[in-house]
Order: structure tokens, then C-alpha cells, then sequence
């Protein structure tokens, strides 16, 4: 044991090696000196440990290099997303368009007039340079972001009925992604919480008998990521505002996905559009930027200038600001809206949502015949219909025909090929349907192709023959 010990390579040693020192030179002394202290420390446990029998330095060297490139690789990685749910939380909800990216990159590296207003040379708004085409898209009367939907209801609640009752429908009462929950977020902003109605039936009278002289608002919630189906009802937005018109409370509604085109044109169920809501008397709407809208992360306050101009006064307003990286790219969202026409090749969110399945088909086709190309024996393929999703809590119960690649391997079971593909340098994310592992064709993008390809070479690669 003590010759293992003795042929441990020492420090010294180690720092001499070029390719040590170009690491040093790259990532610093300081780091590299402890990632080897690390890894000498390791041999010398699993020695006592009676773990290592003999000492290889080359070896050592390399692992310790390995270790090295791999702590200063980002952990924050892209990755393929075959699991056919477009707007997957888990996977960074909605992506956004090479197209407009580009436009950002140039002016994120520049100055820019963030808070500075050109015409008059002196201070301006971060918020001046999105409203107005805010207002122009949902037909409201001023418009307000920040940093996500949560934000948004927690701002609008706090600023308009702090203090006071906010009555809800206990049919509404939702928790979203494990940790936006209503009760707690109207708790939060300092809201008194008045549940109405019943889980599956609320009518108008419950409302009527809520409301006194403590009530600060009504809040309508979109239910999104479940649905309610049987003997039910719900209290229509219309009737909502004639109590609130009659009482003098605002009526807000918290939207959730938010959307700024009719999905029904494209055989999906009937939601209201934000414009549409707006037009039905609703104060204030708020919505996320990230989901069915196909933006950046943040959340909209959109509605009349009276309780806007308000929520602008806000000291909170300051601590869930957004930043430019998101102004930015919020605004050429909301732009690429002006133009239908173009409007899916410029949200990639909305081209998966409304492309034909024929489209997705000719994708699952040309992934399958890659693969075909690899030309062995040990893999094989099968093109299958599947049910993709839209996600990010929006139309649980629609589901999108769609097209998969079915992965055929005799060598692995379809736990091992998951998790191979999802360990892949660019990780592989895929359904398991049935026993075998699928790529959902639905949210693939034409750069995955060869991701998908190299990484099956490779796995195939390694297995026995
Ligand atoms: C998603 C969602 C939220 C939360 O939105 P974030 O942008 O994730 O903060 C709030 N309310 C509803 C109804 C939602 O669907």
C-alpha cells in the first residue's frame, strides 16, 4: 500500500506538463491547483479504501484534464427536444426565432436608448419603447412588463386591492408548475382571499353576494393547465362586469398563456384572445411572454391607462423590472404579430402550433432516412402517428397529430437508450411510447438531425457486435 502511495505523481510534477499549463493559462492557477489537489486527494481515500491497486500516471493526468475542461464547460446547455410538447417548462418553455435573435445580438453589444428619450435628450421609460405596440396588438388602453405572469398578478393585486377582499371562484383556485399558487399569491400581495361558488359551479349570485364595501377586486383566473368537464359552469366575464361596473371594483384577469391569435382558426377549442377579453370590460388582463405568445420570459399588464398609470407608481414595480435583453426581444415578438403571413417563421411557437401534420411528417421522414444512412444492422426505424402537445399549461386537452421516429435497438433496452441519449454531449430528450423510445417530430428542429444521428452512430458504436 505504501508503494501506491508513493507513486502517486506529485504536484510539482504535474504542473509541468504542457497541457496542464495551457489550462492554467485558460481557467487560472488557483482553480486548477484545486481540481488536482481534489483528485489526489480521491486516489489516495480509494487506496485506504483498498479501491485501486495499481497507480498509472498518465492516467491520473488525464482524468484530471477531463475534470478540468469539464467544471468550465457550461452547465447550461441546449438540448434536443423530441419529447413533441412544444412549450415544455422543463425544457425552457418557448424557444425563440434565429431570425429575430440576430437583431438582439447587435444591439445587446451596443448602447442602447433604454432609459433615454431620443427626442428630448433627457431621462425616458424602459416601458415607452413596448407599449405602444402592446397597445396596437391587444386594443388596450396602456400596457406594462415585468418579470413573468407571477409578477404580474402579484403587482396588479397588490397596487389595486392591498388591504382589501379579492373574490375568487373556488373553481379557480389553481397552482401552476408546482409553485404558482393562487391562494398563496393573493395571501402574498396582501390581499384578503373570498372564495365564491364551488369547485365545479359558480354563478353570478356568488359573485353579487361576495362583494361589499371591503372588496378591492374580482379576479378571473384561466384555469389552463386543467379542465373541468360535466356538470359545471362559470360565470361569464360580460355578467363579471356588470357587479363591477354597478360597485365601482375592478375586474382583472389573470390569462395565463395569452393569447394574441384565434387557435380556433386551427382546429383547436375556443379561448378568448387578450383583445378579446379586453373588449368584454375586463380592467386589467395579464399574461405570460414565454408561452403561447413564443416570447422571452415575462409577464404583460395590459388595460385601462386609470389602473396601469397606478400600478406604474408602484415601488414594487422596481424589484420585477425587466431588462433590455427582454425589452428587446418582447418587442420583435409582439412585431412579428403585425404580419400574419409571416408571423410562423418568425415564432417558431406558433409555426409547430398551426403547421400542417404533413409538415411534421416530412420531418419525422427525414430524420428516419438519416438514420437509415447509418446503414447498420443494429438499428432500425419505424415512423408512427403520435399525440404531441402544446404545454406550458396551455389546452390540456388538445392534442396536435403529429409524427414520431420510433428507435428499434436490439442491444439496449428503451431505459438504457433514454438515458444514452439523454447523456449525449448535446442532450437527446424522447418519449417512451410503448416500450420504445420515440423522437416526437413535432418541436425538432432542422439542427437536430445531426445531433440525433452522431449520437445513435455512437451509441450503436459502442456496443458489442
Ligand atoms: C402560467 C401561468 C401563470 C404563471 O405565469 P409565469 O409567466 O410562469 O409566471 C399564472 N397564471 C396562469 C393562469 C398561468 O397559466
Amino acid at each position: 500500500m505504501s508503494d501506491l502511495y508513493r507513486n502517486i505523481p506529485k504536484m510539482d510534477k504535474i504542473l509541468e506538463k504542457d497541457e496542464v499549463q495551457s489550462r492554467i493559462n485558460k481557467y487560472g492557477r488557483d482553480f486548477v491547483l484545486e481540481v488536482i489537489r481534489e483528485h489526489l486527494d480521491t486516489i489516495r481515500e480509494n487506496i485506504t479504501k483498498n479501491i485501486i491497486s495499481r497507480i498509472d500516471e498518465e492516467e491520473i493526468i488525464n482524468t484530471i484534464l477531463y475534470k478540468i475542461d469539464k467544471e468550465n464547460k457550461s452547465k447550461f446547455k441546449k438540448v434536443v427536444n423530441g419529447t413533441g410538447v412544444i412549450i415544455h417548462t422543463n425544457l425552457g418553455r418557448s424557444i425563440f426565432s434565429e431570425e429575430l435573435s440576430k437583431e438582439i445580438s447587435e444591439n445587446l453589444c451596443s448602447y442602447t436608448n433604454l432609459e433615454y428619450n431620443l427626442d428630448t435628450g433627457e431621462r425616458g421609460h424602459r416601458y415607452d419603447h413596448i407599449v405602444d405596440i402592446i397597445k396596437k396588438i391587444t386594443g388596450a388602453e396602456d400596457a406594462l412588463v415585468v418579470n413573468n405572469n407571477a409578477a404580474a398578478v402579484l403587482l396588479t393585486l397588490k397596487t389595486l386591492a392591498s388591504g382589501k377582499d379579492v373574490i375568487v371562484s373556488r373553481g379557480e383556485l389553481v397552482e401552476i408548475g408546482g409553485s404558482f399558487r393562487i391562494p398563496e399569491v393573493i395571501k402574498e400581495s396582501g390581499c384578503n382571499l373570498i372564495e365564491v361558488g364551488t369547485t365545479n359551479k359558480t354563478h353570478l349570485k356568488d359573485y353579487r353576494n361576495a362583494v361589499n364595501e371591503n372588496t378591492g377586486a374580482i379576479i378571473k383566473i384561466h384555469t389552463s393547465n386543467y379542465k373541468i368537464v360535466g356538470f359545471t359552469q362559470d360565470v361569464d366575464t360580460n355578467e363579471l362586469k356588470t357587479i363591477s361596473n354597478e360597485r365601482n371594483i375592478p375586474l382583472i384577469e389573470d390569462l395565463g398563456s395569452g393569447m394574441i391569435i384565434d387557435l380556433y382558426d386551427y382546429g383547436l377549442n375556443k379561448e378568448p384572445t387578450v383583445r378579446e377579453t379586453l373588449d368584454r370590460g375586463v380592467d386589467v388582463v395579464t399574461f405570460s411572454g414565454d408561452k403561447l405568445l413564443g416570447g422571452p420570459q415575462c409577464g404583460v399588464i395590459a388595460g385601462k391607462s386609470k389602473f396601469i398609470k397606478e400600478i406604474k407608481k408602484s415601488q414594487l414595480l422596481r424589484a420585477l423590472r425587466v431588462d433590455k435583453f427582454t425589452i428587446m426581444s418582447l418587442e420583435l415578438t409582439l412585431k412579428a404579430y403585425q404580419n400574419l403571413d409571416t408571423l410562423p417563421l418568425k415564432i417558431p411557437t406558433i409555426r409547430m402550433i398551426t403547421e400542417e401534420e404533413e409538415d411534421v411528417k416530412i420531418r419525422a421522414e427525414k430524420l428516419s432516412n438519416k438514420l437509415k444512412s447509418l446503414n447498420s444492422y443494429k438499428i432500425n426505424t419505424e415512423l408512427i402517428r403520435t399525440k404531441s402537445m402544446i404545454g406550458g399549461g396551455a389546452y390540456p386537452l388538445d392534442n396536435l397529430d403529429s409524427w414520431g421516429v420510433k428507435l428499434i435497438l436490439k442491444e439496449f433496452s428503451e431505459k438504457d437508450l433514454e438515458e444514452k441519449l439523454r447523456s449525449n454531449e448535446i442532450p437527446i430528450i424522447v418519449r417512451i411510447i410503448e416500450g420504445f423510445v420515440v423522437i416526437d417530430c413535432k418541436a425538432l428542429l432542422e439542427k437536430d438531425y445531426d445531433i440525433i444521428t452522431s449520437a445513435l452512430k455512437r451509441i450503436i458504436g459502442e456496443s458489442n457486435d
